[in-house]
């Protein structure tokens, strides 16, 4: 990494081939997968981009999904483009009445569920921000996911767990697969039993169906 005096030296277009050269290398490779996916929805026109997001709303109203689902895979990075083009501004299509407006960004309501609720609220499948915060959340949703969250907490921290709290278990593998087991079956309440009681106040809810600090995959979940 050159440091920040020298390349103010430099010239400027060489600075930004260092500084595109430094942001391509803090991408990970499954960023540039999502990147080569996402090629498909760059070659729409805007009115094509919104009438398609419009119609796979419809398709996705009344159900709870998983986060992993290619259907939501896909409607996520057409999502992501049509935030960054400011679609929804444009009034090119839609979206089916049942979705409210989301105040991030305004688009439609598509909330996702996940372990970080309490923290980060629903997160906003357009523009990647919060779209309720848990204090506004209805009331009836609140306490099922609070109570939720703050078991699943302390299961996921054993991933994170410093070296003197591994050597206090003794064996730390057994109690890591422990904990990943344990995520596993919160993971099944959550898309089981939880998510699905938001649909009635979303037409659509995601979940997010992994815990990669646990090693736990969208496979391993059985709801
Ligand atoms: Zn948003």
């Amino acid at each position: 990494m050159p440091d920040v005096k020298g390349s103010f030296q430099l010239g400027s277009w060489a600075y930004a081939s260092i500084m595109l050269a430094m942001s391509n290398s803090l991408e990970s490779p499954l960023d540039r997968l999502w990147k080569e996916y996402g090629a498909v929805f760059r070659a729409w026109d805007d009115l094509t981009l919104a009438r398609w997001m419009a119609q796979t709303l419809g398709q996705i109203e009344g159900r709870v999904w998983r986060l992993s689902h290619p259907l939501l895979g896909a409607y996520r990075l057409a999502a992501q483009l049509a935030h960054d083009r400011q679609i929804w501004f444009k009034r090119l299509a839609t979206a089916p009445s049942a979705y409210l407006e989301a105040e991030c960004c305004r688009a439609p309501l598509l909330p996702l569920f996940t372990r970080d609720i309490l923290e980060t609220g629903l997160v906003c499948q357009h523009c990647g921000e919060t779209c309720v915060a848990y204090d506004d959340m209805p009331q009836e949703l609140q306490d099922g996911v609070r109570q939720w969250a703050k078991t699943y907490g302390p299961v996921h921290a054993v991933a994170h767990w410093d070296d003197a709290q591994r050597k206090r278990v003794g064996d730390y593998d057994s109690r890591f697969e422990q904990a990943a087991t344990e995520a596993e079956a919160l993971l099944a309440v959550a898309g089981g039993q939880i998510v699905p009681k938001f649909l009635d106040f979303y037409p659509a809810s995601i979940w997010e169906d992994q815990d990669e600090c646990l090693e736990v995959r969208p496979e391993d979940i059985e709801v």
